[in-house]
């Protein structure tokens, strides 16, 4: 018997598991890895966003803003390593610069720091890169996931929380108003509890089917968009994130780094069927056509695989952007249930605000 099983040990469940056991909720977090935070948080660019590009009225942009800040703090108070690079999103040709004041806009609207660049500066800290024009965000950069993952498997045990490794959620259904959750680590057993979270990314859908009462009509169909990265040997010749102008499901192939200060590109978009992180080298071709764009004395013999990583997104290539999908009682109609879904990019950025905000609503139902 516990207050709160949370299904899902990446960074959302973790941050979730470090507000609820601080607030005195006995917590128990399922993680069917032997690791924490090894999917779709350890799989990402490790950028600490801004909150530019959504829509002002967006979850995604309020938690990222929020999250930006707690982010760095928490950086800072735990000595995790972590760097502001500042990125500058550029445009390349006349037919994004309409593009750019929009971003722009949307950035003032959203109440995020941003600049017109100067272009002589960009181009004294990142020289060989061509672009027309671009705007200059101080306030993104990059975290090394690893290390926030281990502070908040910290956290969670230095508050009382329990992270259950190698352990799988398998179902649950209500019994006299608590949840009776099944799940198997070297046997099956189960555990009571008084609420349930489900932050299980890439298999959402196929958990949330696992829950009775909660109505199919309620879940997100999962789509798997796939990226890929390639690193780039040899000293980096940029100082800041690079951003072309973002397509419709991503942020473009970007120039990002890792703390060592090594350059990495990506990650591309394609919608697959199955979560597979296998690396397409063909793709090598396409990578350098559309980086050449922005840096045409790249060296192709210094571009190397690197990764890939899969976005849980719950909408399809031609539908627009969703925002986070928090969803209480109000939605599915099951009491003490929340289940997130779509918690896509920039969710490592929101990830300390999703903790705060899901906390809020388990603490507005403690009895
Ligand atoms: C290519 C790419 C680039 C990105 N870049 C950025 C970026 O630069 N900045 C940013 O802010 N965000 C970025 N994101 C988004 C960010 O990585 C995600 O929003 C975040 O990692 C989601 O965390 P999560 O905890 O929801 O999911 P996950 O990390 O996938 O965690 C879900 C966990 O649930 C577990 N699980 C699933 N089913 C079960 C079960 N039955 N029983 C027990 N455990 C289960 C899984 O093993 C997994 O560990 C990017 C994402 C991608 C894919």
């Amino acid at each position: 018997m516990t207050d709160v099983v949370i299904i899902g040990g990446g960074v959302i469940g973790l941050a979730i598991a470090r507000e609820a056991s601080r607030s005195g909720l006995e917590t128990i977090v399922l993680e069917k890895n032997e690791r924490a935070g090894d999917d779709t948080s350890s799989r990402n660019s490790g950028v600490i966003h801004a909150g530019i590009y959504y829509p002002e009225n967006f979850l995604k942009t309020s938690l990222c803003v929020k999250g930006n800040k707690l982010l760095y703090e928490y950086a800072l108070a735990k000595k995790i390593n972590h760097k502001k690079y500042g990125k500058y999103i550029i445009s390349s040709n006349p037919s994004e610069e309409a593009k750019l004041k929009k971003i722009f806009k949307q950035a003032i609207k959203n109440k995020v720091e941003i600049y017109e660049a100067d272009s002589d500066r960009v181009k004294e800290n990142n020289p060989g890169l061509i672009f027309k024009s671009a705007l200059f965000s101080p306030s993104s950069g990059v975290i090394d996931v690893p290390e926030y993952v281990t502070a908040l498997e910290g956290d969670i045990q230095h508050f009382g929380g329990l992270i259950s490794l190698k352990t799988s959620f398998l179902s649950a259904a209500r019994e006299n108003g608590l949840f009776r959750i099944n799940c198997e680590s070297d046997q099956k057993f189960s555990i009571t509890s008084k609420f349930l979270i489900n932050c299980s990314g890439l298999s959402s859908e196929i958990n949330l089917s696992s829950i009775a009462g909660f109505q199919k009509k309620d879940i997100y169909k999962n789509y798997y968009a796939k990226g890929h990265y390639f690193k780039y040997s040899g000293k980096a010749p940029f100082s800041n994130l690079i951003y072309p102008i973002s397509g419709q499901h991503s942020l473009g192939i970007h120039v990002g780094f890792d703390l060592a200060g090594g350059m990495r590109f990506g990650p591309d978009i394609e919608f697959v069927k199955k979560i597979d992180y296998s690396f397409d080298e063909n793709l090598k071709d396409k990578f350098l056509n559309s980086i050449s764009q922005y840096w045409p004395e790249i060296n192709p013999d210094k571009l190397h695989p690197d990764y890939t990583g899969i976005r849980p997104k719950i909408t399809k290539p031609n539908e627009p952007m969703q925002d986070f999908n928090i969803q209480t009682k109000n939605h599915h109609g099951l009491e003490r249930l929340i289940n997130l879904q779509g918690i896509e990019s920039p969710g490592l950025t929101s990830s300390l605000a999703i903790g705060k905000y899901v906390n809020n609503l388990l603490m507005q139902d403690v009895q």
